[in-house]
Formats: structure tokens, sequence, C-alpha cells
């Protein structure tokens, strides 16, 4: 089974939703693909260790063979190889997608090598609650979001079948590659105008791509409610929990203690929203 947890924007809470719910659900394995930037591993205590490079190709032109035809920088569509004064390629590495088309065209034998360029890390490490956790993350300064998003995603298929990704904020084409496959959505969303407008862009994609999703309002209270009901019933997506706004969910955030692990009476919240996912998902 695969659990996404989503939310529109930053900070509405999903991966406060997620860690909580890895905890109590158990058997299942949390990957953070939040990869510009995770913080599951913040919020369970984890030092991530180990990291596997994500490694993306880029062109490495050896001068003694080029023969200056030019055909690599005419396919690139990234426009990431000028040409010297002399006719020979060079490499705009921060625009090269790795796409490998110039080494495809280029007609002299060992004027291009393979080279490639490390984009992001992927770290599995265990939690201390019982359950793995899988964190994508790009290295600063990159931009190839969606590679080290498909690599993280590429390996948390193959470690397991019960899964909880941890998704970035938005509904971006990275986003709809996150979903893809998901037999649930928890959109997480905040009780504000800036919350109502960001969940429907997330419900709006759930839709199109045709997955159940349910819907969690975090820091219940802060506001007025209406907007969120109101799209609740005009896409057919329930309110599975409210999570209110609470002095002790704020103190267990930065303490680092998962709420589910206090005496807090919000700790019951989440497990009636994990009851009301496993049923969501049942009947489907
Ligand atoms: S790998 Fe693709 S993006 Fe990079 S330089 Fe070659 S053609 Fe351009
Ligand atoms: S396609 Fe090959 S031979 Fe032609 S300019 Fe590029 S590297 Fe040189």
């Amino acid at each position: 089974m695969i659990i996404s947890i989503s939310g529109g924007k930053g900070g509405t809470g999903k991966s406060t939703v997620s860690t909580n719910l890895a905890i109590l659900l158990q058997e299942f394995t949390l990957v953070d693909l939040d990869v510009e930037a995770p913080n599951d591993h913040i919020l369970l205590n984890v030092k991530l260790t180990d990291g596997i490079p994500v490694k993306l190709f880029k062109p490495k032109f050896n001068h003694e063979y080029c023969t200056g035809c030019g055909k690599c920088a005419e396919v690139c569509n990234d426009s990431a190889i000028i040409l010297n004064r002399e006719g020979r390629p060079i490499l705009l590495e921060e625009l090269c997608a790795g796409c490998t088309a110039c080494k495809l065209v280029c007609p002299v034998e060992k004027a291009i090598e393979e080279d490639f360029k490390v984009v992001g890390y992927i770290y599995e490490n265990e939690t201390s609650y019982g359950f793995k956790l899988i964190t994508g993350e790009l290295l600063e300064g990159e931009e190839r979001t969606y590679k080290v998003l498909l690599e993280t995603k590429r390996k948390a298929l193959k470690e397991g079948k019960n899964l909880i990704f941890d998704t970035a904020a938005g509904a971006g084409n990275s986003i709809f590659k996150a979903l893809e496959g998901s037999d649930i959505v928890v959109a997480v969303t905040e009780p504000t105008p800036f919350g109502a407008r960001d969940l429907e862009k997330i419900l709006y994609t759930t839709s199109y791509l045709k997955l159940k999703t349910v819907i969690v309002i975090n820091k219940s209270g802060i506001g007025d409610e209406e907007e969120i009901v109101d799209l609740s019933e005009k896409y057919g997506y329930p309110i599975v929990g409210r999570i209110p706004y609470s002095e002790g969910v704020i103190r267990s955030y930065f303490s680092k203690t998962p709420v589910v692990k206090t005496k807090l009476p919000e700790a019951e919240v989440f497990q009636e929203i994990k009851e009301r996912i496993l049923e969501e998902v049942k009947c489907s």
C-alpha cells in the first residue's frame, strides 16, 4: 500500500502527519520525497548516514579527437554547449540536464567521454521507532529535483510494498510523479485563505490523476474552515481529521518528540486519522 502525504504549500504540517502516521502504522517505510528540504529525519531525530550519490551524466570533451563539427552544440536543447574560437565545444555544466543527446549524435569515437556529476544523495536509515526512513536530498545549488526524486522513489519501490511518501509542497510536475501509483493521498491543509487556495491546487491534481484523496486540517481552530469544507464537498474528498492548534503539538515539534509518543489528547486524533485512512483504502 502506498500512502502519499501532500500539501499545497510548505509549513502546513505534512511532515508532522507523515512521521506520526509512520509510527502508528509501523510496518511501513517512510520516504521523504521533499528532496529540496527533507526534514522527516529532523523530526525523528535520525542522523543521515551512508548516502548513495545520485549521479547525472555529463559529457567530457576530448579535444584530441574532436573535429569541431558542432553537432553536439546543435542538438543540446539546454544550450549547455558553446563552441570556442577554434570551434571546440565547452560545457556549461550548470545548464546540462544529462540527457546524453550530445554523446549520441557525436560522429567521432572517443570525442565525448562519459563523466558524471553528483546532484544529490539517497539515505537509508533505521529510526528508533522500528521502521525505516529513506530520504532523498538534492545538493544545495542543484536544480535537478526531478532526478533525485525519481531515483529515491525507485529505490523505495524496490525495497518494500508498504510505503508512506512525504512529498514536496506545491502541485508542479515533480508532485505528479511523486503521487503517481498512490493508493491514497492525504492532503494536509490549514484553515486560512492561503491554505484553501493551495489545497484546491492539490485536489485538482489528485482528481486529474484519479487518486483517492482525503483531507486533514492541521492547526484547526486558527481560522474559518468553511472554504475547506466547501472544497471537500466540491471534490467529494472527505475530511478525515482535524489536528488542533495547541501548545502541546508545538512543544512536541520543537522537542522532536512525535505527538503519538506523548500523552497529549492530540495523540488520539492521529490514531483516528490512521483508522480513517485505512478504512478509505479498504473501500476502494
Ligand atoms: S547531456 Fe544533454 S543537456 Fe548535457 S550537454 Fe549533452 S545534450 Fe546538452
Ligand atoms: S559532435 Fe563530437 S566531434 Fe563534433 S564538435 Fe561535438 S564533440 Fe566534437
